[in-house]
């Protein structure tokens, strides 16, 4: 028999009609024959209302009380699946991460999973029960609870079905797959029917929160398929797969705003090595991921050195820089929280020279100034002011044809 893992995120299980209805969506799968694994996240906004709550209290909460705090919402929402599951005469059990044997390290809030024992979820598959999981969370090595990062459900999800050989795993949402932009900022967005692993990886790293970009470096990893799909409805949606030899001819496969990004500046820095590695080794040590990194060429021995990092991390980052600078002697730093990062995305990118130029003359003819630029051979990316942010988005979206009504020529090679 094959076994599916279906994820419903916040939107899909946001209120109690909500849950009844993917109850409904569950108990037919089971009747269609398959084993059947649900991966399910907070209700609704819970994550965000709970970080708030604890935010009223301090700027850095403890790292290990606020995973416990935050798994709570993700164990809301998978008993009450498992009640409703149950009361439509379908046998279900649910379980925290720990209990379904998510292993992790020890980083609080950006755990990464060093094993799945499946054991446990493989019984219940086996004794005929649907087994509901908590998303988003695991136990650590040291025995305490841990989270996998925001929107790390989908990373549950996927390592679930890596570990148990799940035939699909199928990430429902609020939108019917991924669009060629974030469909809720352009309106004439395209829903694409198939994405490669790298282009969807690239997609999900620059802030098309539809999947976790981490959740996507798995599924490649372990060659596990993706569906991504609407909760709303019963539609195919877009299938993340290994590339086949029809995708080669789409040169650009979307765009994406991220707005969840600072922009840091450390200024007057002394300009002789070892400085970079030490402000770098400082801030990884905290377990923050540096994205973009931009250095000026130097005059008298000095430069400055600018570099982007989640929004999140501003508080930590803040307390380590103010360390680093007085020991290493620059004058002083800035943290801007005005900017987005905009990005292009496409394969065909490697063997079409002149996309960046297009992008870059596209801002222009906005009036939209470039502050930072970084590129990997499928994906161009700038930084920008935040509010310039959406009309860029929608700009180069238009320039590059992947608009729904004018034609694809220009997107395609
Ligand atoms: P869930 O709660 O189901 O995990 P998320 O809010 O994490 O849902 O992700 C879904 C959202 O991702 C959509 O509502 C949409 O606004 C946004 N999004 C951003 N970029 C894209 C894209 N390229 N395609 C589809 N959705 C996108
Ligand atoms: N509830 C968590 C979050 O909001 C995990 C998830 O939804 O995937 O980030
Ligand atoms: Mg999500």
């Amino acid at each position: 028999m094959s076994i599916v893992v279906q994820k419903y995120g916040g939107s899909s299980v946001a209120t109690v009609e909500r849950i009844q209805a993917v109850a409904d969506r569950v108990v037919r799968a089971r009747e269609q024959g398959h084993d059947v694994v649900v991966v399910v996240s907070a209700m609704g906004d819970t994550t965000d209302e709970l970080l708030a709550m604890a935010s009223q209290i301090t700027d850095l909460p403890d790292p290990r009380e606020l995973d416990m705090l935050l798994t709570a919402g993700e164990r809301i929402a998978m008993s009450l699946l498992g009640i409703a599951i149950n009361a439509r005469g379908c046998r279900a059990a649910s379980y925290t991460g720990s209990q379904a044997g998510i292993i992790t390290d020890t980083q609080h809030g950006a755990a990464k999973i060093v094993e799945i024992r499946p054991k446990r979820v493989l019984e219940a598959l086996e004794a005929g029960s649907v087994v509901v999981l908590a998303g988003f969370q695991g136990l650590s090595s040291a025995y305490e609870i841990t989270t996998l990062g925001r929107g790390g459900s989908d990373l549950t999800a996927v390592a679930m079905a890596a570990a148990i050989g799940a035939d699909v795993c199928e990430i429902y949402t609020d939108v019917p797959g991924v669009f060629t932009a974030d469909p809720r900022i352009v309106p004439t967005a395209r829903k694409v029917d198939r994405l490669s692993y790298d282009e969807m990886l690239e997609l999900a790293a620059a802030g098309a929160r539809v999947l976790q970009a981490r959740s996507v470096e798995f599924a490649r990893r372990h060659g596990v398929r993706l569906h991504v799909r609407s909760s709303f409805d019963d539609q195919p949606g877009t299938w993340v797969e290994e590339v086949d030899g029809s995708m080669e001819g789409v040169m650009i496969s979307g765009a994406a705003l991220d707005t969840d990004e600072v922009k840091v500046t450390l200024e007057r820095v002394p300009d002789r090595p070892g400085v970079a590695a030490r402000v770098f080794k400082a801030i990884a040590a905290e377990g923050i991921n540096i994205d973009m990194i931009v250095q000026n060429v130097s005059h008298e021995g000095v430069t400055d050195l600018s570099f982007t990092a989640p929004r999140e991390d501003a508080p930590k980052l803040r307390g380590v820089l103010e360390r680093i600078t007085a020991e290493i002697g620059t004058d002083r730093f800035s943290i801007d929280e005005g900017i987005a990062k905009l990005s292009l995305v496409g394969a065909g990118m490697r063997s079409h020279p002149g996309v960046a130029a297009d992008m870059f003359d596209a801002l222009a003819g906005e009036a939209i100034n470039i502050e930072m630029i970084s590129t990997s051979p499928i994906r161009i990316s700038c930084v920008i002011r935040q509010d310039d942010g959406e009309r860029a988005l929608r700009t180069v979206h238009a320039r590059f044809g992947l608009d729904e009504e004018q034609s694809s020529d220009s997107s395609r090679a």
